[in-house]
């Protein structure tokens, strides 16, 4: 559970990074023409390519870099049963409260007593309506699952619901992956997806959408190694978030209190980050025990566990899952990137993404559009393109490409000049030292290659 109240001042606003995303083209409002659909968001091009890439970077990290985990993509759209099982239709709840004021409005009844709490006031006594001072209605349980229905006639033998996490999809397919990934436990099953959550207050840009994209890792061991492997997954997503790029004093873990756990945890942790709206959960790492393969058993009938043929122990594997937002990882690495300085007397705006990250991984710019300079320059960028997302930029005076570039922030610039026509020789500029050096066309690809394999650090923290 986020603490959206609990403000500290960060460096950036999030009115800056709204603005930032929809300058440059990587998120905005939803249904624009039609004035907007409150609370969701639609992902342009450099959008799509940022969060692709932290996509990419967290598969990398499940399944490139160790062997115990598999892939899965499960429906959206699950038989009704999953949520009976899973507690959700009971238990996915929110504490729901309106204002019997003026202004009406709804609020979750467990965020205004954190703010109240954080102030150091007594929310028992003194919870109003944060907008009008109004007295508030008595809690009451709000189910968070979208309902729709299957089929020609909407009625009760139809209804679904959009999934609200994509674990459950994980959990229903455990015999199935057991049967063919050749696995034991301790193993795990990842998948990234879009949920959905009829969220009471949604807002602060993509931190709470309604619809969402979660990447989420379910990881099957022994009942006994459980406390071990929490330990190691709320280390590893740490060291995960740190290694691209963000900042660790902008990160803290925070264990979840008794009154806060989820209906299937034993023990929660969320990895909290320093967004411009406080110290809110960015992923929660918590520790499922048996709670959903004994449901989903007891609900399906099907026998859900593993059989250790050298032990000849039959046992329910207990679950540890670190879980993830995709936009919310976004939103992060684009807060903790983002800086404004003062570069020769001019401002320039620039997102210090790690490379691996970036949109785009170099823009290859011709000085001038004539003297042959542009076909020069189009034959390197075609060259690049192959091995790493390149752009070509000819429009503008170079200052104004390199700002651009810097504000999708594009590690490298390749300026091609008069000289290139005579040595075959390029200017590479680097984004964060704003360094330029003279570099041959030839082996360029490897030297950039070389650049985004190379480990590497925020200049944020130097
Ligand atoms: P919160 O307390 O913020 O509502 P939660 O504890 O309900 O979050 P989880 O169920 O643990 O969230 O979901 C795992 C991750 O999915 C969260 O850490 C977050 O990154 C992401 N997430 C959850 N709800 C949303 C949402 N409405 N919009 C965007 N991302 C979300």
């Amino acid at each position: 559970m986020a603490t959206e109240q609990e403000t500290r001042p960060t460096e950036v606003t999030m009115e800056e990074i709204v603005a930032l995303c929809k300058r440059r083209g990587f998120v905005f409002p939803s249904s624009e023409i039609y004035g907007g659909l409150g609370s969701t968001y639609d992902y342009g091009h450099y959008g799509v390519l940022l969060k692709n890439n932290v996509k990419a970077e967290w598969w990398r990290a499940m399944l490139q870099e160790r062997d115990d985990i598999v892939a899965l993509d499960s429906a959206i759209l699950q038989h009704p049963r999953v949520w009976e099982a899973s507690g959700h239709l009971e238990g996915f709840t929110d504490p729901l409260v309106q204002c019997l004021g003026k202004c009406k409005k709804r609020w979750r009844e467990d965020h205004l007593r954190e703010a109240v709490e954080a102030e150091g006031g007594d929310p028992d006594a003194e919870l109003r309506c944060p907008q009008c001072g109004g007295e508030l209605s008595e809690p009451r349980q709000f189910n968070l699952m979208f309902e729709t229905h299957v089929g020609p006639v909407a009625d009760e033998g139809s209804t679904v619901y959009l999934r609200p996490e994509t674990a459950q999809g994980i959990f229903i397919n455990f015999k199935n992956v057991l049967s063919f990934a050749r696995k034991k436990p301790p193993f795990g099953i990842a998948q990234v997806g879009k949920s959905f959550r009829n969220e009471i207050t949604p807002g602060n840009f993509i931190f709470r959408t309604r619809e969402f994209e979660q990447m989420e890792m379910e990881y099957f061991v022994p009942p006994a190694e459980a406390q071990k492997w929490h330990q190691h997954w709320m280390a590893e997503r740490e060291r995960w978030y740190t290694e691209l790029g963000i900042r660790p004093d902008h990160l803290r873990v925070r264990a979840h209190g008794e009154d806060e756990l989820s209906h299937y945890s034993s023990a929660t942790s969320d990895i909290e980050y320093l967004f411009p709206i406080g110290w809110s959960e960015l992923e929660g790492i918590a520790d499922r025990g048996d709670f959903d393969l004994t449901q989903h058993a007891k609900f399906s009938g099907e026998k859900l566990e593993y059989f250790d043929q050298q032990t000849k122990e039959r046992y329910v594997p207990h679950v540890i899952e670190p879980a993830a937002g995709a936009d919310r990882a976004t939103l992060a690495f684009l807060v903790d990137s983002y800086e404004v300085e003062e570069v020769e007397g001019r401002q320039r705006t620039v997102l210090r993404l790690h490379p691996r990250l970036a949109p785009v991984k170099v823009a290859v710019l011709p000085l001038v559009s004539k003297d042959g300079l542009p076909e020069k320059a189009r034959e390197i960028f075609q060259d690049l393109r192959r091995r790493l997302p390149t752009e070509f930029d000819e429009g503008g005076s170079i200052g104004k490409r390199y700002r651009r570039q810097d504000e999708i922030g594009t590690p490298w610039g390749i300026t091609v000049d008069h000289q290139t026509m005579d040595d075959d020789t390029v200017t590479l500029r680097d984004r964060d030292s704003l360094e330029q050096v003279r570099v041959p066309i030839e082996g360029l690809g490897d030297e950039l290659v070389g650049r985004l394999e190379a480990p590497w650090r925020t200049p944020k923290l130097d």
